[in-house]
C-alpha cells in the first residue's frame, strides 16, 4: 500500500465542504497537512499554481477544490463553471506533475455520466453517451480532468487515480436558498418553515427524480483509503449504492428538521436527470462501503447548519 504517513499532503479546496472533511479525516494519519489561501494562490492562476507547487513541492495532492452548486448554479453560471473547473484541473495536475508529486487524487462528479447511462452508473460509462444539459459545462471539465489524470499517468507514469463521488452533504455545505444543492436547500427551507410556524414548504421538481446521497465523511474516509490501497487509470465511484425519491427525500429531511408542515413541488423548477445512482461494486471490491445512514447524516448535517446559523458573525 501507498504510505501517507510522514508525507506532505496538500488539500486543494480545504475550506469547502469536501476538503474539509479530507483535512479532519487527514488529520488521524500523521501527515504534514499542506493548504493554502485563495487570496493567495489563486487556483485559475497557472503561474501563482506553478510557483507555488515549485516552491512547496506536496508529495501527495487531493484535488477536491472546484467551482459547484446545485442544478441552478450549474445551469446558469454555465461560462464560469466550464473555466473555473478547466482552468482549476489543467493547472494543478500539471503543477503537480512538474514539481514531481508522488500521487494525486482528482475528484470527478456523478454528472459526468451520459443522462441516458444505465442505471447503477458504472464507471465505464462515460462518454458513451449526451450529457444532462443542466450540468453539462460542469460535467465537460471534469470529463477533462479525468482524462488529463489518465493521460499523465500513461505518458509520464504519474500515479494519479480519479474518484467519482456521488451527491453529497454534510457540514460545510451551501445553503445558499437559489444555488445550493438539494439536501442544503431544503434543510434550510424546512429549518425555517419550522422557525417561522409555517404549514407549507415548497420542494423543485416534481419529487420523482432519484438521488443517491452520500455523508461527507463517508467520502473523506474513502478517499483515503483509496489514495493507500488503490492505484490505476479506471475510475473510483464513491456511494452508497442506495437512491431515494426527491419527494421521499423531503420526507426524512422534514422528520429529522422536525417540520410537520405539508409540501408542494413546483413543476416550474428542473428536476435535472431522472435517476443517478452509482454502481459501488469497484469500490466494495477494493474494500469500502459507507456506515452513515441516511438519518444519521441529516441529523449531522443539520446540527452543523444550526451551530453555523447560531454562530456569531
Ligand atoms: P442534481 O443532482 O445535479 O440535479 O442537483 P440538485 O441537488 O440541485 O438537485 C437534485 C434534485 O432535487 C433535482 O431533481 C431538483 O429539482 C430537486 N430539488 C428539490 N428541491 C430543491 C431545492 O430546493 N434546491 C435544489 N437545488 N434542488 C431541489
Amino acid at each position: 500500500p501507498f504510505e501517507l504517513k510522514g508525507k506532505s499532503v496538500y488539500v486543494a479546496g480545504h475550506r469547502g465542504m469536501v476538503g474539509s472533511a479530507l483535512v479532519r479525516r487527514l488529520e488521524r494519519e500523521g501527515v504534514k497537512l499542506v493548504t493554502v489561501d485563495r487570496r493567495e494562490v489563486d487556483l485559475c492562476n497557472q503561474a501563482a499554481v506553478f510557483d507555488w507547487f515549485a516552491k512547496m513541492r506536496p508529495q501527495v495532492v487531493f484535488l477536491a477544490a472546484a467551482k459547484v452548486g446545485g442544478i441552478v448554479a450549474n445551469n446558469t453560471l454555465r461560462a464560469e463553471f466550464i473555466y473555473d473547473n478547466i482552468a482549476i484541473a489543467a493547472n494543478v495536475i500539471q503543477a503537480a506533475h512538474r514539481s514531481g508529486a508522488e500521487k494525486l487524487m482528482f475528484f470527478g462528479s456523478s454528472c459526468i455520466y451520459p443522462k441516458l447511462a444505465p442505471q447503477p452508473l458504472r464507471e465505464d460509462s462515460v462518454l458513451t453517451g449526451p450529457l444532462e444539459p443542466t450540468n453539462e459545462p460542469y460535467a465537460i471539465a471534469k470529463i477533462a480532468g479525468v482524462k488529463m489524470a489518465e493521460a499523465y499517468r500513461s505518458q509520464y507514469g504519474c500515479d494519479f487515480i480519479s474518484v467519482m463521488p456521488t451527491n453529497l452533504y454534510g457540514p460545510g455545505d451551501n445553503y445558499h436558498p437559489e444555488l445550493s444543492h438539494v439536501v442544503a436547500a431544503l434543510i434550510r427551507r424546512f429549518h425555517e418553515a419550522k422557525v417561522a410556524g409555517a404549514e407549507s414548504v415548497v420542494v423543485w421538481g416534481t419529487g420523482t427524480p432519484r438521488r443517491e446521497f452520500l455523508y461527507v465523511d463517508d467520502m473523506a474516509d474513502a478517499c483515503v483509503h483509496l489514495m493507500k490501497t488503490y492505484s490505476g487509470a479506471e475510475l473510483v465511484n464513491i456511494g452508497t449504492g442506495e437512491d431515494i425519491t426527491i419527494a421521499e427525500f423531503a420526507r426524512v429531511v422534514a422528520e429529522v428538521v422536525g417540520y410537520r408542515g405539508a409540501f408542494s413541488f413546483d413543476t416550474s423548477r428542473p428536476d435535472g436527470t431522472p435517476r443517478k445512482l452509482l454502481d459501488v461494486s469497484r469500490l466494495e471490491r477494493l474494500g469500502w462501503r459507507a456506515t452513515t445512514s441516511l438519518e444519521e447524516g441529516l441529523k449531522r448535517a443539520y446540527e452543523a447548519y444550526q451551530a453555523g446559523t447560531l454562530a456569531p458573525a
